[in-house]
């Protein structure tokens, strides 16, 4: 049985998870548990893409097999921390999946979002995913992620937020449906 203990330092608190992966062939599945509870025990599987938390289970089942929107926090944490191979698929979502992963968090996916993959020119064209989330259906700003940053828009004011804007900052404003509703 191969065990590996993730430390996560985030303020004061100190929290863990221990990840055990049993030997052998066949499909891994990865328990997690959690050190600030010792009762909660999920069952990961990597290749699947699958987690059994309440999360995953009740937001993030119905998106697709590699879609990014699919990784709880346990699939994040798991797949940058176990040396799991990322299918080639989401490989434009790696860098952003790998900063959820050292966050600590499930990718976001608020009250609606949408995912593009774009050729990105400032690295020779490599295809970059990007993910654009309302956190609230009223809200007037969306967030855009890119990489392992993130940008915000406010539609109501037509500006992005410091000034700072994303590669593409037009196309995914004219392009992306989320873009498009309005309250
Ligand atoms: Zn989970």
């Amino acid at each position: 049985m191969f065990k590996e203990l993730v430390l996560i330092s985030a303020g004061a608190a100190l929290l863990y998870y221990v990840f055990s992966k049993p030997k052998g062939r066949g499909r891994p599945k990865v328990t997690c548990r959690s050190s600030r509870d010792p009762n909660v025990k999920y069952e990961i599987s990597p290749e699947r893409q699958t987690c059994t938390c309440p999360d995953w289970k009740e937001r993030r089942s119905s998106y697709a097999l590699n879609d990014p929107r699919r990784f709880c926090k346990h699939l994040n944490i798991c797949f940058e921390n176990m040396n799991f191979q990322l299918p080639p698929a989401l490989a434009p979502f790696e860098d952003m999946l790998q900063h959820f992963g050292l966050e600590q968090k499930g990718t976001p996916i608020g009250a609606d979002s949408e995912i593009v993959v774009v050729e990105d020119k400032t690295r020779g064209g490599a295809e970059t995913g990007m993910l654009a989330v309302r956190k609230n259906p009223d809200d007037d700003w969306v967030n855009v992620y890119f990489s392992s940053l993130r940008y915000g828009y406010n539609q109501d004011e037509d500006r992005w937020s410091y000034g700072n804007e994303p590669p593409y900052a037009d196309e995914l404003i004219q392009n992306l449906q989320i873009f498009k509703k309005r309250r």
